[in-house]
């Protein structure tokens, strides 16, 4: 299977966005971390045999949001260390599910006025993490408070081309989604907040008609150009001033929001698109946290092996080398490809329209980059800081002729390294 970012994909949503979501509790084993956080120092609670209830921590720790909560009731059958694409080399219990309970029936929620304290203690809690940026829900609500957040957004904006997790969440649950928001909303300090998407007329219309006109913005294009609000100084609805801030949260988190303080539910699971052309039934699913890609391909079905598996999501997602990787949070697509797929997507010469400049949020020239690298200007190239490059992928993302333009620049920032470390070296330099 090949490693690489920046794979330029045709858009195709169809079929899994049409389809229901299927809810897997019957996981037969989760592989689950003691922790995401490299930087947190964490004790395992757990040893071989012991039995784990859904929602009970298998590790302690100093920092509350440093343990991982069981998604699942079973027994810790072996512990194994996985490289994990998105969050590195994590040693995991590996615990073999006892059958899953039936969801209890769950009370009608109180219309309680929560405060915003009440708010944040509930998302660390739950352990809820965003799928947006993998970072702890509490620590985001915290830090709006303390540094301002005037607008915010709940982004389900569907950047990538096969992904649909976060309509899947919204057709499901729009309204859980919105009070989950508005909750975010007062723990924040946020006066004005709206769902954001870029959906087809008849989809936008049925969610419009159960969180409101007010409550949901159509963007006019996708990520990396979308305006998740409009800018302007003469106000109105979904309208920012240019001086105020907006934030940005997902859809899953909002609604584990809703589910941590109104059901007292820890965040253990996630809606994520499986697809690609090696899939032979791509859909939206939810599983718990720590079921493998795997598993997931497996009952999915494949047409045949992958060449490419591409995990997270488009943007920031990466591919993997292997289908034995834990879902975990921030994950929200399971992308599996034959050769065909990407080779049918031929890359052309670079037309000069500028756009991967436009976009890049570190104000580097991608195709200037390419070109001098193309060139083997490498004495060039420090003026251009590709060093800076976060290989956030928006570059290949937009670029109409199919050029890798994050690989390229992957490639020309070590080459510049390179080169400076020769210097260093030589006394005489
Ligand atoms: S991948 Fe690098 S060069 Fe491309 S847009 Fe992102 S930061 Fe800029
Ligand atoms: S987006 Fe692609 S075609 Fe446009 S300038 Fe950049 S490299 Fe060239």
């Amino acid at each position: 299977m090949r490693t690489e970012k920046g794979v330029r994909l045709l858009f195709q949503k169809s079929p899994a966005i049409d389809r229901p979501t299927a809810v897997w509790t019957d996981i037969a084993q989760v592989v689950l971390p003691y922790t995401y956080f490299s930087d947190v120092e964490v004790t395992s609670a757990v040893s071989l045999y012991d039995t784990v209830r859904r929602g009970t921590p298998l590790a302690v720790s100093e920092d509350p949001s440093g343990p991982v909560l069981s998604s699942v009731t079973g027994a810790v059958s072996s512990e194994r260390v996985v490289a994990h694409p998105l969050y590195g080399e994590l040693r995991c219990a590996v615990i073999d599910c006892l059958p899953a309970e039936p969801d209890p029936e769950l009370p009608a929620p109180q219309a309680d006025p929560f405060t915003a304290e009440e708010i944040c203690e509930a998302a660390e809690w739950a352990h809820i993490i965003d799928e947006l940026d993998g970072v702890p829900l509490a620590n985001k609500l915290r830090d709006w408070q303390q540094h301002g957040c005037h607008y915010l957004v709940a982004d389900a904006v569907q950047v990538q081309p096969y992904e649909s997790s976060a309509w899947a969440i919204l057709r499901d649950y729009a309204e859980q989604v919105t009070e989950g928001l508005s909750l975010a909303a007062l723990a924040a300090g946020a006066k004005r907040h709206h769902i954001a998407v870029c959906l087809s007329g008849q989809r936008r219309r049925s969610l419009a008609l159960r969180v409101g006109k007010d409550g949901l913005y159509q963007t006019d294009s996708y990520y990396p150009t979308a305006e998740l609000v409009r800018v302007s100084h003469k106000g109105g609805k979904h309208t920012v001033s240019p001086k105020e801030t907006v934030g940005r949260i997902g859809p899953q988190a909002c609604w584990a929001l809703y589910r941590a303080l109104y059901y007292h539910e820890p965040h253990d699971r996630c809606v994520l698109t499986v697809a690609g052309d090696a899939v032979r039934d791509p859909q939206n699913v939810m599983v718990p946290f720590g079921t493998t890609v795997q598993e997931v391909l497996s009952r999915c079905g494949l047409k045949q092996d992958p060449s490419y598996l591409i995990l997270g999501e488009m943007m920031t997602g990466t591919t993997a080398p292997t289908q034995d990787i834990p879902i975990l949070p921030g994950m929200t697509c399971v992308l599996a490809f034959t050769e065909t797929a990407i080779r049918s997507v031929q890359p052309r010469n670079c037309i000069g329209c500028g756009r991967c400049a436009q976009v890049c949020h570190q104000g580097l020239l991608p195709f200037e980059i390419a070109r001098r690298f193309g060139n083997m200007h490498y004495e060039r190239l420090g003026q251009l800081e590709a060093a800076s490059c976060d290989s956030c992928g928006a570059c290949s993302y937009v670029c109409p002729c199919g050029i890798d333009l994050t690989s390229i620049v992957a490639e020309a920032r070590s080459t510049d390294s390179t080169i400076l470390l020769e210097m260093e070296d030589d006394p005489d330099a």
